[in-house]
């Protein structure tokens, strides 16, 4: 009868439920003891000016070595994170460890270290008032400049409370810390944000160069986005660049920075360190 489906359909769901809610308390309690083991780490992906081909800076990115799953990217866990405030203790391992690398790249290779590292940023770590403090014990602690350490927000971290994001990104800055707006495009800011968070980088999402052998209309936004940004002072980086097409045409439109599997992946800190574009994959010819 209906009604028996109806309960076998229950029943089907309530399973499906509960093992979602197993997966999730599972996941939870592996991040706790992630944090104890330290098994979680960062790789670093260049990020390259698209005139010289020199490597400006590199973004950290969190990896999990989670027993028995391998290595597991952000996307898999950072939400649990978050919602379980796992994120705050995680993030400040990540903050630490990306001002460690820094500082041993420094003492190791001199001249010829990266000169910046950039530091994804949650919105609960934002929105933290002891954030401030806390950077500036660690890049004391590292003796860095602190114009090395860049950190991203994304356009819905700072649009939620705007008012607060704006106070400590306003303060972060004073410290001489750069910030910048990652996936710019995909959230719901307008372009005036840009000006009024005084971001110091802006960083057009993928899914924009992706799109862009697609037709003029994606070309003409990234032009707008890049011109625009330029007379506001603030420096542009064209994310998850992928082929020599879309470098060559990112090169017209005048955008200065770039970060993408055509350049490199992310990297292990110990290949990070050593890495140099061959010249030709600047050109877009190898
Ligand atoms: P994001 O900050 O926009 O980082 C760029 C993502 O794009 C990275 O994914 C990177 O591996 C990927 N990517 C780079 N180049 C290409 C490309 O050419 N093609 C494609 N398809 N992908 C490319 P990943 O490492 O999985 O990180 C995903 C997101 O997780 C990041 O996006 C960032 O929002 C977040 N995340 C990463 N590390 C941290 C962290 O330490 N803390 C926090 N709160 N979030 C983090
Ligand atoms: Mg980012
Ligand atoms: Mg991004
Ligand atoms: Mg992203």
């Amino acid at each position: 009868s209906a009604k028996q489906a109806g309960k076998a359909r229950y029943a089907t769901f309530d399973v499906a439920m509960r093992q979602l809610a197993d997966n999730r308390m599972t996941l939870e309690s592996d991040l706790r003891k992630a944090l104890d083991l330290d098994q979680f780490y960062l790789d670093y992906q260049p990020i390259v000016s698209l005139d010289s081909g020199q490597v400006s800076s590199f973004e950290a990115l969190l990896r999990w070595n989670r027993p028995s799953h391998g290595i597991v990217a952000p996307g898999d866990f950072i939400q649990v994170a978050e919602d379980t405030g796992l994120i705050v203790p995680i993030g400040e391992r990540v903050l630490e460890q990306a001002c460690r690398q820094l500082a041993s790249w420094r003492r190791d290779l001199g001249t010829a270290a990266p000169t910046s590292v950039a530091v994804n940023l949650s919105r609960i770590q934002l929105m933290n008032a002891g954030l401030p403090d806390k950077l500036q014990s660690l890049l004391s602690a590292y003796a860095l400049d602190p114009h090395s350490l860049h950190l991203e927000v994304t356009e819905s971290t700072v649009m939620r409370d705007a008012q607060t994001a704006a106070r400590t990104i306003k303060r972060l800055r004073s410290m001489g810390v750069r910030v910048a707006m990652d996936d710019f495009g995909t959230g719901h800011s307008s372009l005036s944000c840009l000006h009024e968070f005084e971001f110091d980088v802006l960083k057009i999402d993928r899914s924009f160069i992706s799109n862009l052998s697609r037709g003029r209309d994606f070309a003409a936004l990234v032009h707008a986005i890049v011109t625009l940004a330029r007379n506001l002072g603030i420096t542009v980086v064209a994310e998850g660049i992928e082929t020599p097409e879309q470098l060559m045409l990112l090169q017209s439109l005048d955008c200065q920075f770039g970060q993408g599997f055509h350049f490199s992946k992310p990297l292990r800190a110990a290949i990070a360190g050593q890495f140099h574009l061959p010249p030709p994959r600047l050109s877009g010819a190898a």
